[in-house]
């Protein structure tokens, strides 16, 4: 198995590029925003809490998306990898996520960071905002907390990984294309390294 965490801010084109490296590396895409809005679309108990604070750009408790991962984790036993996406966003989450996949013999093989500078990822979200039909896109105080968040909790969870030579920063502003191709030879190398 060969796992992937796409890392980087809100906007800096995590989501797009998932779509893209899933579909070239076969991976299970697990992007945890995606399923706390699956919950808060089936108005579980859980999205009705997750969306307080979602609204808020505030982030979701640790033991919420760590359940969340696990059983996703359980649900695809059969995979050739999965492609983390917005987790994990706390040193928490990523112990958590490093004892989840040891229990199943593996690890995470590349952390691959998105670097874009703030007022282009609040231009991207707004802009975002007019079709994505976020609540959370709209507004940009919320945007601007979402990337407090982002700094004051999340940026640390690459020097976690920095130690076991894992974390590769990509530049995150040009074409779809010229991104994808940056971070698909990322990860052809760490392939052919295996
Ligand atoms: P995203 O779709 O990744 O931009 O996430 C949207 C929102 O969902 C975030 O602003 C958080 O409120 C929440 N969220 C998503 N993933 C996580 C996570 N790993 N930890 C905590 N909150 C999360």
């Amino acid at each position: 198995m060969f796992n992937i965490i796409l890392f980087g801010p809100p906007g800096s084109g995590k989501g797009t590029q998932s779509e893209n490296l899933i579909a070239k590396y076969n991976l299970k895409h697990l992007s945890t925003g995606d399923l706390l809005r699956s919950e808060i679309a089936a108005g579980t108990p859980l999205g009705v809490e997750a969306k307080k604070l979602m609204d808020a750009g505030q982030l979701v408790p640790d033991e919420v998306v760590v359940g969340m991962i696990s059983s996703a984790l359980d649900a695809n036993p059969q995979v050739n990898g999965f492609l983390f996406d917005g987790f994990p966003r706390t040193t928490a989450q990523a112990e958590a996520l490093d004892k989840l996949l040891k229990l199943k013999g593996t690890e995470i093989g590349v952390v691959l960071a998105l670097e874009v500078s703030d007022e282009e990822l609040v231009k991207r979200l707004l802009n975002r905002g007019l079709t994505s039909g976020r609540s959370d896109d709209t507004n940009e105080n919320v945007i601007r907390n979402r990337i407090v968040e982002y700094k004051n909790k999340t940026a640390i969870v690459a020097d976690y990984y920095k130690p076991f030579d894992k974390v590769k920063n990509i530049k995150g502003e040009g074409t779809l294309d010229e991104i994808f191709a940056l971070l698909s030879k990322e990860i052809d190398l760490r392939l052919s390294a295996n």
